[in-house]
């Protein structure tokens, strides 16, 4: 237990609380506004409070499907808007920050940019609340020397994420440790939430690895959810499908209650 913790409050969660799993909920990316507003009413149907979507995507070749860009921010906040979801979105460049803090609640920092501390600076200068991940073969104490950057000036409203690392493990996409939240809260008072939808790298392996980070102190899951995966533009094996949403959030709802908390 760590008693200096952090609370990051957002939409009446607490992030950080010892009683709280914060859920965070939406497709990998902004596709389009029909494709975003289906995702965002079944995440919203299974009681989630904030969506997530990239607009700005860093893929691994330049081949592969960019992000929307300014239109895909622009989309997430109308529909954040129209459902009274709180946003949460990834940012890539210095250059957008203030764009995107202007229109969405919560920003991110992705693992491929853990390290840009020009980005980092950017970002701990902007009132939203930031998501920092870590870097895809960055250790616990750089992932928490990175966060001080996001910490400066007393800035407070920081969340790490931790989503894996690269392993000599392929099997899955990406290897996770489940003592990464007791290592992270002796290294850091922020509070971490997971992603188990990029280690994982496939639907099915989404839900126990889910069940694994809440017993194992996450504050939080970031989760992948779009309405036909089959056809997304990225991350399409992992992602929930829509319909399928609400059984996956009822099924950690026990694992929650068996930990003294509870899904919000
Ligand atoms: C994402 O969450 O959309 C993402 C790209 O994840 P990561 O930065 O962890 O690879
Ligand atoms: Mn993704």
């Amino acid at each position: 237990m760590n008693k200096n913790k952090v609370i990051v409050k957002i939409k009446g969660i607490n992030f950080g609380s010892s009683k709280e799993v914060g859920i965070i909920a939406g497709p990998c990316a902004v596709e389009s506004y029909e494709q975003l507003k289906t995702a965002a009413i079944a995440v919203k149907k299974a009681g989630v409070k904030i969506l997530r979507a990239s607009a700005y995507k860093p893929r691994t070749s330049p081949s592969d499907f960019q992000g929307l860009g300014k239109s895909g921010i622009d989309i997430l906040a109308e529909v954040g808007r129209e459902l009274k979801l709180a946003t949460e979105t990834e940012i890539v460049d210095t250059r957008d920050v203030k764009y995107a803090a202007d229109k969405i609640d919560i920003l991110r920092v992705g693992a491929r940019n853990m390290q840009n501390f020009e980005l980092l600076k950017e970002m701990n200068k902007v009132d939203n609340t930031i998501i920092l991940k870590n870097g895809l073969s960055s250790n616990y104490k750089e992932f928490t020397a990175a966060s001080s950057y996001l910490l400066e000036n007393g800035k407070e409203n920081v969340i790490l994420c931790y989503r894996g690392i690269r392993t000599f493990e392929n099997h899955t996409r990406f290897s996770s440790d489940m003592l990464a939240f007791s290592s992270l809260n002796e290294l850091t008072n922020q509070p971490i939430i997971f992603d188990p939808s990029h280690p994982a790298g496939r639907v099915d392996f989404v839900l126990p690895i889910s069940k694994s980070a809440i017993s194992a102190g996450a504050n939080g899951l970031i989760v992948e959810t779009h309405p036909n995966p089959k056809n997304a533009l990225s991350d399409s094996a992992q992602q929930i499908p829509s319909n399928e949403f609400s059984s996956f959030i009822k099924q950690l709802k026990p694992i929650a209650k068996a930990n003294k908390k509870i899904l919000v």
